[in-house]
């Protein structure tokens, strides 16, 4: 299999003076001009309803970006139909046609779209230009390009055979459609979720979040210019419930990539599993859902790095990664320290509209999360188990800005230990030196979810203890750095329990959720 050998896209600085940086601000203040009016694409159709639905920044929410048609059930049974409809000629496309499509849109990500992708993840999701291009062009295009040599090593893997004998496994695209439900908080997983099944040979019925529509309108022009044939990926603007109830009735539904909440999460496999006895075939379920990320730090840590973790790990994206640290624990013996180093990192923090790139935490994406952080924080400030030790502050009024928050907190179980509250708000608990051990269980018992966690220490052998001790506590488990910013091709993405079937975004493990091999035996 001859391919281009993946490599991951160089992240640009966006550093003042740069031409990157130039372009970026001239793109946000085009986008800023135009009220752009958003069609659903179904078999390669725009679809326009005229139920408007408007779009606005969330660091500057009397500021109207356009506006986006709703559909309703009628849309979603089209955008089904569109998919069935374009799978026999698709699917029968050789490998490499469907695989061109895809490095092309790479490449255009990585040109002529590098700023759009991240000027709209700027204005509509509300993501610093620096978080913007590690996701939306970088990221997005690893996504690409990965999942084309992941492709060619899955195809390669074929069996031995006898004399006389020819064994071989047909990797065949699962019958029926797949259905992609993508999140706000990553630009680069709202393209991954569609195209990694459609890459392997199926057809898609897309549904993205409905906070995150700017960024999926330039993704879908991308994939159109990249060549995608009509239908094999169809954009719908529904309801969640309404989407649901005519997908997973529908006895062609075959699969279901998703990033989003847990609940949701669990809701679905319900009913997917009541309806179970309707579909031709067991539906694939992937899911990459909620996260209670941690960091700890053992006696022996470089404090500085602890608290340099905390920081950018905590609030980054304002915390709104699920990857992102949210719960830590550090050892009485060296939290002073820690907190020495993290005080002028965190006065440091300028919070504010991404469109003046020296702000670092930007707005949280819609009122419900807002309400949510900062109905958490007042909490805080009125327990008796816990204090605001940084931040603490929220305002509404031009955006939906929650203030870096640190909890400190003298219960390892306290609320915001436990639960995912997706915000820039990090709870943290000092334990005694003493207790290593009984904290560690406090730790795995905590949260129901397993999707990253970071371990600091200088000594080699607690590192090797409490990499054991923690087995099953995150997916991505990083030594020493932070546990966001996990790269394609470097590190898979994905955790277990509560977080999701660990499938590993950006892996042959993944796209072998989107095949069903057949095995042939032929005897000569
Ligand atoms: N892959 C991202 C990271 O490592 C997180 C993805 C997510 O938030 O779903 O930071």
């Amino acid at each position: 299999f001859n391919v281009p050998k993946a490599k991951n896209e160089p992240v640009l600085s966006y550093a003042p003076g740069t031409t990157e940086r130039e372009e970026l601000k001239a793109q946000v203040k085009a986008f800023r001009e135009v009220e752009v009016d958003i069609p659903m694409y179904i078999g390669g159709e725009e679809v326009r309803t005229g139920d408007k639905k408007s779009i606005h920044p969330p660091h500057d929410i009397k500021h109207c970006l356009g506006y986006y048609h709703q559909g309703d059930e009628t849309h979603v049974y089209q955008a089904i139909d569109a998919a069935l409809k374009a799978k026999p000629q698709w699917e029968a496309l050789s490998w490499e046609h469907r695989a061109s499509i895809f490095l092309k849109a790479a490449d255009l990500l990585a040109g002529p779209y590098r700023q759009k992708i991240n000027a709209a993840t700027m204005l509509g999701q509300s993501k610093n230009a620096f978080q913007a291009e590690i996701d939306a062009a970088c990221e997005f295009a690893d996504f690409l390009r990965f999942n084309v040599q992941y492709m060619t090593e899955i195809y390669a893997d074929q069996p031995e055979s006898a004399p006389g004998i020819w064994d071989r496994v047909e990797y065949r695209p699962l019958e029926g459609f797949v259905f992609a439900l993508t999140p706000f908080n990553f630009t680069s997983i709202a393209g991954n979720l569609p195209s990694a099944p459609a890459l392997m040979g199926n057809t898609v019925v897309w549904k993205p979040s409905k906070t995150a529509v700017y960024s999926a309108n330039i993704i879908m022009q991308l994939f159109k210019e990249a060549g995608l044939p009509d239908g094999v990926i169809n954009l719908v603007y529904a309801s969640g419930p309404v989407a649901a109830k005519v997908i997973f009735e529908h006895p062609e539904f075959t699969g279901i990539h998703f990033t989003g909440s847990t609940g949701v999460f669990q809701s679905m496999w319900k009913t997917i599993g009541e309806n179970i006895h309707k579909y031709k075939t067991y539906p694939r379920i992937v899911g990459e859902t909620g996260g209670k990320d941690y960091i700890f730090a053992h006696k022996s840590c470089d404090a500085q790095a602890v608290a340099t973790a905390i920081v950018r790990g905590g609030f980054e994206y304002q915390g709104q990664k699920c990857s992102a640290a949210s719960r830590i624990y550090v050892p009485e013996s060296r939290w002073e320290e820690i907190k020495g180093y993290m005080a002028p990192q965190l006065a440091e923090i300028k919070t504010g509209t991404p469109e003046d790139f020296t702000n670092f935490v930007n707005a949280v994406i819609d009122e419900d999360s807002f309400d949510k952080l900062s109905k958490a924080i007042d909490d805080a400030k009125a327990s008796k188990e816990a204090e605001v030790i940084f931040g603490g502050d929220y305002d509404k009024s031009v955006g939906y800005f929650i203030q870096p928050t640190i909890i400190q907190t003298t219960n390892p179980k306290y609320v915001t230990m436990e639960e995912e509250l997706f915000g820039p708000v990090v709870t943290l608990y000092v334990y005694k030196d003493a207790e290593l051990d009984a904290t560690l269980d406090i730790l795995d018992s905590t949260s129901m979810y397993a999707l990253t966690g970071a371990i600091f220490s200088q000594d080699r052998y607690a590192a090797e203890m409490l990499t054991k001790r923690l087995t099953h506590t995150a997916g991505n488990f990083y030594i020493n750095d932070k546990p966001t910013g996990a790269v394609v091709g470097q590190q898979p993405f994905g955790g277990s329990r509560g977080s999701g079937t660990n499938d590993k975004a950006g892996s042959a493990i993944n796209l072998m959720r989107w095949v069903s091999p057949r095995t042939i035996k032929e005897t000569f």
